[in-house]
C-alpha cells in the first residue's frame, strides 16, 4: 500500500518547488512515488577507463589524465571552440572540445587530474572527444561514476533531476512495499525493494544498476503472471466441467463428415482436445494456426463430440459474415444428421430469436452458431459443454472473462486469427494451454504478394480480367466505406461505382461493407459464394475467416493504412484452395514504417514469422492494442526485449500459485496485494479477492 510519503505531491519535496514541479508533471511525475519510479532509460558507464593508447573510435569510454592545455579559439565559420587537453603518464593526449560553450573549461585548472568520458575520434595526430563529460578527480579517491540517462523534458537538467530523485529516495524509498516473495527474490539475487531503487538511480557499477532495473521488470512480470496463474488455477479448481468422451464410433462418425483427410497437425490438435474434453477440468485451450490452416475442422470435431455426449455447444464468431459462413459449413457437413442447431446473429428476426433462446434454455437445441455480441448478452444454456471462440484476437482478456460467466462451467476452445508471438501468448493468453497448427492442407499454395506502383493498375486489372474470364473470383479491399474529407481514400462505394462503369464493367461486381444491414451482407456474400458475382469490392469486414476457395485474386487499396497482421489476414482470403493466390498492394505516399511493413508482407509468407516481425515493428502494445488485450501498459518491462525475464517470471508464478492457489500464505501477502491492485479490475480474480 502506498503510504503518504509516496503519495505526497512532488513539488513539496526538498529542492523541487512549483517551477520544477511543473516540469516534472510534463513527464508524468506528480508524486514522490512517481519520481522515484522514474527510471533511467540507460546508463553511461564512466567507470570504463581506457588507457589512451588503447582507445577505440566511436565507443563511449573514459580516459584519465592531467590537464596540460586549456584554450579557446575562433573557427573560420564563426563558431567558437573551447578546448582542453589531458595527458597520461606516458604523455599521450586526448583533447576535449566544446563548440560555442566557452564556459565548459572554466572549472578546469592546469595540472588537475580529470577524467573525460565520450566517444573519441582520431583527428590528425591525436584523439579528440566532442563535448565529453568531465569528472574532476581528487587525489585520494578517484571515484568514477555510472551516470543514469533519464527521459527528460526541456528545461529539466539531468543533474537537477538526480538531486530531486536523491531527495525522494531519502524520503520515501523505505516506504515502498516489497511485492516480491523472499524466495523468488533470493533465487535471482535481487536486492530488497528500497535498496533496489537506490541502485537503479545511483549504481556503483553498470551491472549493479542494470540488475536492479531488472528486478523491477521481473516484479512487474511476476505480478502479471501470478494474476494469470491465479485465474487459470481458479477456473480449474472451482469448476467441474462435464466429461465428454470420444468413443471410436463417435470418432469415425465425425471423420466421415469431412470432405478431406485431416492434416497431421489437425490430428494432433484434435487428439489433445479430445483428452482435454474427457477430463472434468474445464479445457482452456488456445488453438493458433496460420490463416487458412484449417482450425474450423478442429472446432467442428470438438463440438460434435460434445453433442454426442448429450451436451450443448456454441461457437462464437466476431462478425456476422463469419457466423453465417460457419452456419453454412455446419449445414453442409450435417445435412444428413439430426443434430439440432440454430443460428443467432443480428439478422435473425426477433420472433425467431425468442424461439431459439427458449430452445437453448430448454435443451432442445444442441448446437448454436452466432456472433459473440448476441450470444454473450442473451443466452442461457440448459447443459453447456463446450464454448468455441473463433478468431479471438478481436476480443481481449476482459471479454473472455465476461463470456465465461455463462451458465455452468463449460470447456473452452479459443481460436486466434493470427499466429501469436510466443511472448504475447505467454502474457495476454497466459492462462490458456496452447495448440498450434503449422502445416497447411496438402496442395495449398502461398499467396504471391506484390506492391505495385499506381502506373501498373491497368495491368493488374487486365490480369484480373484474364483470370475472372477463367471463372476465378476476386476481392478489392478498401479501408473505408465512404469518402471522407479528412482522409483522401478511395472508399469502397466510390471504387465500386468506378469499376462497374470502367475497366472491369463486363464483370459482375458486388459491394460488401460493414455498414450494410446484416441481411444485405448475407445476401451479397451468398451471391459471391455461389459465383453469381465475379468481384467483391469490400472493406475489413472480410478481414478474418471468410472462406471462398475459388477466390484467388486480391487487391488491397491504401495498403499502407493496414497493419501487418491485417494484411496477412486479408491475403489469407485468397489462399484457400490449390491455386496460388495473387495479392496486389496499392499504396499512396508512405511513411518509413509503412514502407517497411509493405516490404515485409511481400517478403514473408509465413504467418508465424510475420507475427514476430509485426510485434517487433510495432511494439507489442500496438500488436494487440492496449484496449484489446485489456491488461494495460507495462511500466518497466518490454515483452520482446525482456522476454527471458517474462518466461522466468511465468515459471516462478506457476510454481508459487501451484503451492498456494489463493496466495493466502503470509509470504505471498504482498504479492497478492500487488496482483489485486493491478489486475483485480481487469481479470476475474474472485479466487483471491
Ligand atoms: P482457418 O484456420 O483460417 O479458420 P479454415 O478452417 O477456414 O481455416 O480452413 C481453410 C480452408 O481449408 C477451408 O476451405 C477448409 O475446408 C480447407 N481445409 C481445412 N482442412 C483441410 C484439410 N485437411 N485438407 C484439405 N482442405 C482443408
Ligand atoms: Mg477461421
Amino acid at each position: 500500500m502506498p503510504t503518504p510519503n509516496l503519495l505526497q505531491a512532488v513539488q513539496f519535496l526538498k529542492g523541487v518547488g512549483p517551477g520544477r514541479g511543473e516540469l516534472l508533471a510534463k513527464i508524468g511525475i506528480q508524486t514522490v512515488g512517481d519520481l522515484i519510479f522514474h527510471f533511467p532509460r540507460s546508463y553511461d558507464d564512466l567507470t570504463n577507463v581506457q588507457g589512451i593508447d588503447s582507445l577505440q573510435a566511436g565507443v563511449l569510454q573514459t580516459v584519465q589524465g592531467e590537464v596540460v592545455e586549456i584554450d579557446g579559439e575562433h573557427l573560420a565559420d564563426g563558431r567558437r571552440v573551447a578546448k582542453a587537453v589531458i595527458a597520461d603518464a606516458k604523455g599521450k593526449c586526448v583533447a576535449g572540445i566544446w563548440f560555442n560553450m566557452m564556459t565548459a573549461v572554466n572549472k578546469l585548472k592546469y595540472g588537475q587530474k580529470v577524467a573525460f568520458s565520450g566517444k573519441p575520434k582520431w583527428y590528425r595526430d591525436h584523439w579528440q572527444m566532442s563535448h565529453p563529460r568531465v569528472q574532476i578527480l581528487t587525489d585520494d579517491e578517484a571515484k568514477l561514476e555510472v551516470v543514469p540517462i533519464y527521459p527528460l523534458t526541456e528545461g529539466l537538467r539531468p543533474e537537477h533531476l538526480r538531486d530531486m530523485i536523491r531527495a525522494g529516495l531519502d524520503k520515501a524509498a523505505a516506504d515502498v512495499a516489497e511485492a516480491l516473495p523472499d524466495a523468488a527474490r533470493l533465487k535471482h539475487e535481487y536486492p530488497p525493494v528500497a535498496q533496489g531503487l537506490w541502485q537503479v538511480h545511483f549504481p556503483e557499477t553498470l551491472s549493479q544498476g542494470q540488475h536492479a532495473k531488472k528486478r523491477f521488470i521481473y516484479e512487474e512480470f511476476l505480478v502479471l503472471q501470478a494474476a494469470l496463474a491465479v485465474r487459470r488455477r481458479s477456473v480449474r479448481d472451482r469448476q467441474l466441467a462435464p466429461r465428454l468422451a470420444t468413443t471410436p464410433a463417435v470418432n469415425e462418425r465425425i471423420r466421415r463428415l469431412f470432405p478431406f483427410a485431416l492434416t497431421g497437425d489437425q490430428d494432433r490438435a484434435i487428439a489433445t482436445v479430445v483428452k482435454d474434453l474427457a477430463s472434468d477440468r474445464p479445457m482452456q485451450r488456445l488453438l493458433q494456426a496460420d490463416v487458412g490452416a484449417g482450425k474450423t475442422a478442429v472446432a467442428i470435431y470438438a463440438m460434435l463430440v460434445t453433442v454426442a455426449n448429450k451436451h450443448q455447444t456454441v461457437m462464437m464468431a466476431p462478425t456476422e459474415v463469419l457466423a453465417q459462413q460457419h452456419w453454412r459449413t455446419f449445414n453442409q457437413y450435417l445435412a444428413q444428421s439430426r443434430v439440432r442447431r440454430a443460428l443467432l446473429t443480428g439478422s435473425v428476426s426477433p420472433s425467431e430469436r425468442a424461439q431459439t433462446l427458449a430452445g437453448i434454455r430448454s435443451g432442445e437445441i444442441d448446437l448454436v452458431i452466432g456472433t459473440q455480441a448476441i450470444i454473450a448478452d442473451n443466452v442461457e444454456f440448459a447443459k453447456l459443454g463446450l464454448v468455441v471462440i473463433d478468431e479471438q484476437h478481436k476480443f481481449g482478456v476482459n471479454q473472455r472473462a465476461r463470456i465465461k460467466k455463462l451458465g455452468i462451467d463449460p470447456h473452452y476452445l479459443v481460436m486466434t486469427a493470427t499466429p501469436i508471438p510466443r511472448t504475447i501468448a505467454l502474457s495476454v493468453f497466459g492462462d490458456l494451454d496452447t495448440s498450434t497448427i503449422k502445416q497447411l492442407p496438402p496442395g495449398r499454395q502461398r499467396v504471391v504478394t506484390r506492391w505495385n506502383a499506381e502506373a501498373q493498375r491497368d495491368k493488374v486489372y487486365q490480369r484480373f480480367a484474364e483470370e475472372m474470364k477463367k471463372g476465378r473470383q476476386a476481392y478489392i479491399v478498401c479501408p473505408l466505406v465512404e469518402e471522407s474529407d479528412a482522409l483522401d481514400l478511395t472508399a469502397a462505394t466510390e471504387h465500386y461505382d468506378i469499376l462497374r462503369t470502367g475497366p472491369l464493367k463486363e464483370f459482375r461486381v458486388g459491394l460488401l461493407h460493414g455498414r450494410l444491414p446484416d441481411d444485405e451482407k448475407q445476401r451479397v456474400m451468398n451471391e459471391f459464394r455461389e459465383r453469381k458475382l465475379d468481384l467483391l469490392v469490400t472493406t475489413l469486414v472480410i478481414e478474418v475467416g471468410v472462406d471462398v476457395p475459388n477466390a484467388t485474386l486480391l487487391i488491397i487499396e491504401h495498403a499502407d493504412r493496414f497493419g501487418l497482421s491485417q494484411l496477412h489476414q486479408l491475403r489469407g482470403r485468397v489462399s484457400r484452395g490449390t491455386v496460388a493466390g495473387e495479392c496486389y498492394l496499392f499504396a499512396g505516399v508512405t511513411t518509413d514504417d509503412a514502407r517497411e511493413r509493405l516490404r515485409s508482407i511481400c517478403r514473408i509468407s509465413d504467418g508465424f514469422t510475420l507475427a514476430e516481425e509485426d510485434a517487433r515493428l510495432r511494439g507489442l502494445g500496438e500488436f494487440f492494442g492496449t484496449r484489446q488485450h485489456g491488461l494495460g501498459d507495462l511500466r518497466f518491462g518490454d515483452l520482446i526485449a525482456d522476454f527471458a525475464l517474462l518466461d522466468q517470471a511465468r515459471q516462478d508464478a506457476i510454481e508459487i500459485v501451484g503451492n498456494d492457489a489463493g496466495l493466502k500464505k503470509p509470504e505471498h501477502a504482498a504479492l497478492r496485494q500487488a496482483v489485486l491492485a493491478r489486475y483485480g479490475q481487469s481479470l476475474d480474480l474472485a479466487a483471491i479477492g
